[in-house]
């Protein structure tokens, strides 16, 4: 079999590796740190994490510990070498980082993977798993959008959060577009004393530090909620919340985008933001109809490259103008260290079967990792496009039978011991527990197949 070239000893790069290694595919590793620096990166190390040390949940119940349990089904090397840099983090799995990138170094010198280092400018030809991140070079970045024909990489600076559809209250949002072209948005209206409290706690709110690389300079066109509101009281009402053409008596409307296909998710429009996480949930829950959101995906500001994948990449991560090609990692348009590994054991297996001459398979959709991979390749397309992490709005909706809120009671207690008091067990938590085994059940067979 022929050699895979990857490029970008990051999470992804080293997962893609180490999985084309396992297959007997010779790989020829390239990673351009410590020569040249992204604005990120402080080491040379393999699967350097750039930021938090934290791999998120690590409870199948929640979605980011979901595709953990999926991705160990698949064999996965760089959850291992976190398992054994393991530091206390009650439910997340949390890393030592240095300890995680001795480990993934071990992983690879054991595999036989040597890390060749230099910057790559030029796709190189043959079978390819370019992992080179958000922070890729301009001159590979520049190579792969000729490679793929696209006009250019996507570069934004923001990104509006995302609530889940069931967590917003219908009873307040109502659906319609504007100047009643349809219903696509739910509009969560607000009074003007709403408004007022809604502005003075999002001006006061705390945002997240701004890191060296990001430029101090905002751009006008997608300036973050909370310095749209610094510009003046009146500025969101005649801006992203202004009330025209919905026949709605409000004062200012939040209006709601559908995210996904299914319909399970919806963005805040116009809610860019550099917020903390905590202060996000504490603020846009002011807004009618939001009281309970839950936060699917939080707004955020970095500088962020990633492809406009639904146009340029198929769901087995190989590029639709050139399927020797595979991307994995964060340039897919996944988000965060877990998502970007599980693209990287995607493009990795594929590459490998390609390789044998066999097809690149797509994971099945009622999977975390399928259903990431598959919203990235037919999410919204154009400038609509923004990365996804790990969440239920992802999988197919699971059917339960049952009431509306089937409240279950705890085991009656001993005599004169008070009764325990009842746990609610809703229909959401049934479809969820239902979500998480299909999920798992998929995944066992999935990877009993490979
Ligand atoms: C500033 C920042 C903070 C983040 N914080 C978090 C966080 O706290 N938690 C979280 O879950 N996610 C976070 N993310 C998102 C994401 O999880 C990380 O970016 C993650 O590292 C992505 O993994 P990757 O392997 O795709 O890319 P990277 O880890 O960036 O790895 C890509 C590698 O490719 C190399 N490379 C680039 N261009 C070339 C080239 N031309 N030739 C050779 N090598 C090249 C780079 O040096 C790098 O080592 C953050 C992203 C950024 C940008």
């Amino acid at each position: 079999m022929n050699l895979v070239t990857v490029i970008g000893a990051g999470p992804a790069g080293c997962e893609a590796a180490l999985q084309l290694a396992r297959r007997g595919v010779a790989v020829r590793l390239v990673e351009m740190r410590p020569g040249t620096m992204t604005p990120a990166h402080r080491t040379g190390d393999v699967a350097e994490l750039v930021c938090s040390n934290s791999l998120k949940s690590d409870e199948p119940a929640n979605a980011h510990g979901l595709l953990k349990a999926e991705l160990r089904e698949y064999g996965c090397f760089l959850l291992d070498c976190a398992e054994r840099a393991r530091v206390p983090g009650g439910k997340a799995l949390v890393v030592d980082r240095e300890r995680f990138s001795a480990e993934v170094a071990s992983a690879l010198a054991e595999a036989g993977i040597t890390v060749e280092r230099g910057e790559v400018r030029e796709l190189p030809d043959g079978i390819v798993v370019l992992a080179a991140g958000p922070l890729i070079s301009d001159a590979l970045a520049d190579s792969l959008a000729r490679a793929l024909g696209a006009e250019r990489l996507f570069f934004f600076d923001a990104i509006a959060p995302v609530v889940s559809a069931e967590s917003v209250d219908r009873a307040v949002a109502f659906p319609g577009s504007r100047y009643g072209a349809g219903a696509d948005y739910l509009n969560c209206p607000l009074s003007e004393a709403e408004y007022r409290r809604f502005v003075d706690e999002l001006v006061r709110a705390e945002t997240a530090p701004v890191r060296d690389f990001e430029p101090a300079r905002l751009f006008e066109g997608c300036l973050p909620v909370e310095e749209l509101a610094r510009r003046g009281p009146e500025t969101l009402a005649y801006g992203p919340l202004k009330p025209v053409g919905l026949r709605s008596p409000a004062y200012a409307v939040v209006q709601l985008r559908q995210e996904n296909a299914g319909g399970t998710m919806f963005n805040l429009v116009g809610f860019q933001t550099r917020l903390r996480h905590g202060e996000q949930r504490r603020v846009f829950r002011l807004i009618p109809g939001l009281a309970r959101a839950e936060f699917l995906r939080y707004g955020a500001m970095h500088r962020n490259s990633y492809l406009d994948a639904p146009r340029v990449l198929g769901p087995t991560l190989a590029a639709r103008a050139r399927p020797g090609l595979f991307v994995a990692g964060q340039l897919t348009g996944v988000e965060g260290y877990v998502e970007s590994i599980g693209a990287g054991l995607v493009a990795g297996v594929n590459a490998a079967r390609l390789g044998r001459g066999q097809e690149p398979r797509a994971w099945p959709e009622e999977t975390m990792l399928g259903g990431l991979l598959r919203y990235v390749a037919t999410g919204p397309g154009d400038t609509r496009f923004q990365p996804m992490n790990a969440n239920f709005g992802l999988l197919p909706p699971a059917l339960c039978a049952g009431k509306q809120d089937d409240t279950v009671f705890s085991p009656t207690p001993g005599p004169g011991l008070p009764r325990q008091k009842p746990r609610a067990r809703t229909k959401k938590h049934q479809r969820r527990e239902l979500m998480v085994e299909r999920a798992l059940a998929a995944a066992r067979e999935w990877a009993a197949r490979q």
